[in-house]
């Protein structure tokens, strides 16, 4: 009998905001819990899941850029630190609920975290361990969205799913099995706190009606923030459409991954 879900294999862009909840300090850990459990609950189906995380809630260079003669490379390193510290805190939690979890980052901290080698990720993945990407692109003056878009499009997931915190990138399983060529098609599944994408600020004006479709043009002509221009161009570039839902909704993740119809479609 067929599977009822869609995809092999994920990406899910966690970033820093979403993993602070309502708490003062940087981490909250009923919400990094609440990640593991999904991600169990998926990796149980026999879907692969890599993760990149951000790290908003502890440093964001551009903020800090200026400050104290602080060059804009110099935060943007300090940035990239930060998503290592989220990384091994998720790690930590993932295995605390048994998922056999591996952190690999963009620039070499060898003690701490294998450094990214874009086979052994794929390894991992395939022996079902969750591998963790940190350290965002290992560039100044990049995001982790970016990050995430670029890992997607290297690793030739069909789909990647990006949640406001999290993008998600997936592989479609029939195709893979059936044809065994990648189409390269992705899609972005972005979680935002809000159910998609509306054509105005819902919070300002009840009237807001949520979009089912969009184009990439409509996302960047009307600075929709969805996602950084980098991260949203290299996603229109490699096709790799991109869904806006709500992270916040239990389940949701596991919606996403297994292809039912959730938030808005961007240039699907
Ligand atoms: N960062 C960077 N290059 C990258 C990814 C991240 O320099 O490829 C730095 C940047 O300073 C950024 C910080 O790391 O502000 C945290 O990442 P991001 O803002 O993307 O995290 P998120 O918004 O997902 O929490």
């Amino acid at each position: 009998t067929k599977p009822s879900y869609k995809w092999r294999r994920v990406l899910l862009k966690v970033s820093g905001e979403a993993l602070s909840g309502d708490q003062a300090q940087n981490i909250d850990p009923k919400v990094t819990m609440a990640i593991a459990r999904e991600v169990a609950s998926v990796t149980r189906l026999g879907i692969e899941v890599a993760i990149v995380v951000g790290g908003g809630n502890i440093f964001r260079g551009a903020s800090w850029a200026g400050c104290s003669g602080l060059e804009r490379s110099s935060a943007d390193y300090i940035g990239m630190l930060a998503t290592v510290m989220n990384a091994i805190f998720l790690q930590a939690t993932m295995e605390s609920i048994g998922i056999p979890t591996r952190v690999q980052t963009a620039f070499r901290m060898s003690e701490v975290a294998e450094p990214y080698i874009r086979r052994r990720a794929v390894r991992h993945l395939e022996k079902g361990r969750v591998v963790i990407f940190a350290a965002g692109t290992g560039n100044p003056f990049f995001t982790t969205d970016t990050a995430a878009a670029l890992r997607c499009a290297e690793s030739e997931s069909k789909y990647s799913l990006s949640l406001k915190s999290t993008m998600v990138f997936v592989r479609n399983m029939e195709d893979h099995l059936n044809s065994g060529i990648s189409v390269n098609a992705e899609v972005v599944l972005k979680a935002t706190n809000v159910d998609g994408v509306y054509d105005q600020d819902p919070k300002k004006n009840p009237e807001a009606r949520l979009l089912d479709t969009l184009s990439y043009q409509d996302v960047t002509a009307k600075d929709l923030s969805v996602m950084d221009m980098t991260a949203i161009t290299l996603c229109q570039e490699n096709n790799i459409p991109v869904v806006v839902f709500n992270l916040s909704k239990p389940g949701n993740i596991s919606k996403a991954i297994m292809g039912e119809r959730v938030g808005t479609l961007i240039g699907g």
